[in-house]
């Protein structure tokens, strides 16, 4: 086999239209985030990983494409993917570099969850067409200009698990909000042109509650915002998650990505949003597998072509990784297909366990690669000590770590709402 068959077998989709019964507008975007990554994504990724930069030049080839409009609805100038149509996609493009596809996430955040996601999601019907016009400015932003949004919700304490009400806060005053507060792990700092941050709206004298979070578009540039801290992680280097500081920083209303107590009621009715995180991981899996394989048969392109496959432990391991990868794109396609508001009991179970599976086997399938491979596999010069290490960090990313969703299982399993053991 040449080097360009090895290609066109390495990018063979994850999820094969066919297979998986994928409309045509389902497979052209997925081809398109293969022919994205390979050509863009993948050549750059170890520079940026090296450096713990960010990638922002991907995001710039993003624009043309149309791919930071991915999840702008339709009538709104967008592409108007659905919730399963951006995790396809964002999955593919995880297999040529992680960081990117994680911070695509972020941003593509920004337009889902106050897109399609909200579309679904109860407001009076001004709250809808203030939304409305309000989103607008944000996708405007984006269509014409390219604008990159990132998504800061973690503070370092028990708000990013959804158990306590969000330490920064937002007060309000005459057209807008007055910001304070810290965000910790902000992938795209200094990099983004918009934070999309998680607060707590609290007027004077009022107690904090988790029902009147707010998501704001906060310019980077504003009064009052910095980047601070320093970026030297394990993996996912190019995310560069420094530390944000909002210190009375002036928001106009129109800032708001969705009405107040939207979020509050999207988290609850819509629980399969917090999923967005799984696509980068699924691609990662895949990414590890594919390696393993290109390697074991001795048609990793710069490296000498001498064959392992043919003794029978590598061909053990290929096979438990091949089961590996089955089982953990079955469960997650599953759960992406019936991502909806109003999930039943039995969905979300599903989701918090595919949300654990591949987070968990992303990372498993890429341990296996690097033992079944050997030494070589490990250097610098090859993507798979990348994928090892950008796979660890799925399980522990909030609000769905993986031992959150084990939690959940568990007590959510063994107990109806609302029962007590006396
Ligand atoms: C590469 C990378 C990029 C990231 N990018 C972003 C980003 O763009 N925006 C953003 O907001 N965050 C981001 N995060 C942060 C991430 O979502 C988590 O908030 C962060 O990893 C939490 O770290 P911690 O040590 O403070 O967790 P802790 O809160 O100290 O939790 C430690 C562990 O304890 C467990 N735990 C915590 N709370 C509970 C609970 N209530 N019940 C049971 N178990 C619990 C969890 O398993 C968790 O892993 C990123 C993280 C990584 C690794």
């Amino acid at each position: 086999m040449n080097v360009h068959d090895l290609d066109a077998h390495q990018d063979a989709p994850i999820f094969a239209p066919d297979a998986y019964r994928l409309t045509d507008f389902q497979a052209e975007l997925i081809a398109k985030a293969r022919r994205f990554g390979k050509a863009k994504l993948a050549p750059r990724a170890a520079i940026h990983d090296r450096e713990a930069t960010f990638p922002i030049e991907n995001f710039r080839d993003m624009h043309p494409e149309g791919l930071l409009a991915i999840c702008i609805p339709k009538e709104d100038g967008g592409t108007g993917a659905d919730f399963q149509t951006y995790c396809l996609t964002a999955a593919e493009l995880g297999r040529y570099c992680g960081a990117t596809a994680l911070s695509w996430n972020m941003h593509v955040c920004s337009t889902l969850w106050s897109g399609a996601l909200s579309d679904d999601l109860e407001m009076t019907p001004e709250d809808r067409a203030a939304h409305v016009k309000r989103r607008r400015i944000h996708y405007q932003r984006i269509l014409k200009d390219g604008a990159v949004y990132a998504q800061p919700f973690s503070e370092g304490g028990a708000a990013a698990a959804g158990g306590i009400a969000f330490g920064t806060e937002a007060k309000p005053v005459d057209g807008g909000f007055s910001l304070n507060g810290k965000k910790i792990f902000a992938s795209l700092s200094g990099s983004a042109d918009y934070y999309g941050v998680l607060c707590t709206e609290r007027a004077e004298g009022e107690a904090a509650s988790r029902r009147n979070t707010l998501y704001l578009a906060v310019p980077a540039n504003a009064e009052g915002v910095s980047v601070v801290g320093h970026w030297d992680p394990l993996g996912m280097r190019g995310t560069v998650s420094r530390t944000l500081l909002f210190k009375d920083v002036f928001v106009p209303e129109d800032a708001m990505l969705m009405p107040h107590g939207v979020y509050f009621q999207a988290a609850s009715r819509w629980p399969h949003m917090f999923m967005t995180l799984t696509p980068t991981y699924m691609g990662l899996a895949q990414a590890a597998y594919d390696f393993t394989v290109a390697y074991l048969r001795g048609e990793v392109p710069g490296m000498p072509p001498v064959k392992r496959r043919m003794f029978p432990t590598k061909q053990i391991a290929v096979a438990e990784m091949r089961v590996m990868l089955e089982q953990t794109k079955a469960l997650w396609f599953q759960a992406i297909t019936e991502a909806r508001a109003n999930p039943s009991k039995d969905q979300v179970l599903r989701a918090y366990a595919a949300q654990h599976t591949v987070m968990e086997n992303a990372n498993a399938i890429a341990t296996k690669a690097i033992r079944t491979c050997g030494g070589q596999s490990m250097l610098k010069s090859l993507p798979l000590e990348r994928i090892y290490r950008d796979s660890r960090c799925g399980s522990l990313m909030l609000p769905w770590t993986a031992e959150i969703c084990i939690d959940r299982i568990g007590r959510e399993a063994l107990y109806e709402p609302g029962e007590k053991d006396e």
